[in-house]
């Protein structure tokens, strides 16, 4: 589960990070109220659970009242790859000589925290990630023993933070990793951490995600994240008991067992498709069970074609495809196409039980992912 910016922020404030002021505005008049106050320039940015907002238009400074009000127009009720938004954060510009990332995430393949450093922070970390990895300094945190002063002094030394600031910015490393720890958290994030000509450090970005598992035990975070969830799909999927996530593209994606599903995002990608959602029903395919799975889908605006991939096991093919078209039968017509690849258990049985009439069935799962991907890029072209 992710917080918002503007939650992340009031969370590391209060942990004692620099961040600069800011308000919350969900109307131009409210946005333009808040910069007037907080006195300009400001930056006004759209509060959404997506990253890269900088660069898809999500980000705008404004140097007075006539323009703040131009810029929150503009951002509030703008498509953010599939969000709208309907929340700003106003805050006051930070006048900034450099950029550095900071980050504590689970480096699962190592079985513990990493701190992550780098100086070249900004807007295109990932791909700082993927063409010069040296570029980001990672320290391994033994969990039984935590972040220790030396290893949050090398990873900022290491990766080449001016001397003046090693200190502060070191600090702010341990100050995340405790947080990560006591909260809960499953990433912390702040990119960029931008050095001000006074060689203030001020966190000028936000990400905290929550592990939802342990959200029973950090209530106050529980409540935020559930604010948070905005989403109307999610909230719903979340309601049915479905693991659900929402992504950007129009192939809709469902499937029972989690590593079914990403396989199919997976092939959709390969096929050249953008999958629209990640959706696991989990074990079983009762019809009332596919029924809330299809109206999360179907609800989707995005979605121009679903993709269902099953694998009978226990639960055995005939069975899911009863379930499949006793959901069904509340539909004279699908909204979109919907390809359903069975395999497993009773297989065949199931095929030639699903009701064709709506249904497009695919023994295999390429051709089932190749269909959807196609009648999806039909649409779209
Ligand atoms: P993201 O694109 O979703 O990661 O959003 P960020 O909050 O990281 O902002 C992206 C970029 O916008 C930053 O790297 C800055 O270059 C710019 N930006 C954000 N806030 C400010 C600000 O207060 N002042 C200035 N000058 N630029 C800002
Ligand atoms: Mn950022």
């Amino acid at each position: 589960m992710k917080l918002h910016e503007y939650q992340a922020k009031r969370v590391f404030a209060d942990a004692g990070i620099p961040t600069p002021d800011a308000e919350l505005a969900d109307t131009v008049t409210a946005a333009t109220e808040a910069g007037d106050q907080i006195g300009y320039p400001v930056a006004v940015k759209a509060q959404v659970h997506v990253g890269g907002r900088g660069k898809a238009g999500g980000i705008k400074m404004a140097s007075n009242s006539e323009d703040i009000e131009h810029v929150a127009d503009d951002i509030l009720g703008m498509d953010l790859k599939g969000y709208t938004v309907d929340q700003l954060l106003v805050e006051e510009a930070v006048d900034f000589v450099d950029e550095l990332y900071v980050g504590i995430t689970l480096d699962r393949s190592q079985s513990r925290p990493v701190a992550m450093v780098s100086t070249e922070g900004g807007v295109d970390i990932e791909q700082v990630s993927e063409e010069t990895p040296d570029a980001i300094v990672r320290e391994p945190i033994d969990p039984a023993f935590g972040l220790q002063p030396y290893q949050a002094r090398r990873a900022v030394y290491g990766a080449g933070v001016d001397r003046d600031i090693a200190g502060d910015v070191a600090s702010v490393l341990t100050t995340l990793y405790d947080l990560y720890e006591a909260r809960d958290a499953s990433a912390i994030e702040i990119n960029p951490v931008m050095v001000t000509a006074d060689r203030q450090i001020v966190a000028a970005d936000a990400v905290m995600n929550l592990d939802e598992d342990a959200l029973f035990r950090q209530s106050e975070l529980a409540q935020m994240a559930e604010a948070a969830y905005d989403d109307d799909l999610e909230a719903m999927a979340g309601d049915y008991g479905f693991d659900y996530v929402r992504l950007s593209g129009n192939v809709g994606i469902i499937g029972n067992g989690a590593g079914l599903v990403m396989t199919t995002l997976d092939l959709v990608d390969h096929f050249g498709g953008s999958p629209a959602n990640f959706l696991d029903i989990g074990g079983g395919a009762k019809a009332e069970r596919v029924g809330n799975a299809l109206e999360v889908v179907f609800s989707d605006e995005n979605v121009e074609a679903v993709v269902f991939n099953i694998f009978g096991g226990i639960t055995r093919g005939d069975e899911v495809a009863m379930g499949i078209n006793e959901a069904l039968s509340e539909f004279d017509e699908l909204p979109k196409p919907l390809v359903v690849r069975l395999a497993g258990t009773n297989a065949a049985e199931g095929m030639d039980i699903l009701n064709a009439d709506l249904v497009d069935v695919e023994s295999t799962l390429e051709g089932a992912v190749k269909q959807a991907v196609d009648s999806a890029n039909e649409v779209a072209r």
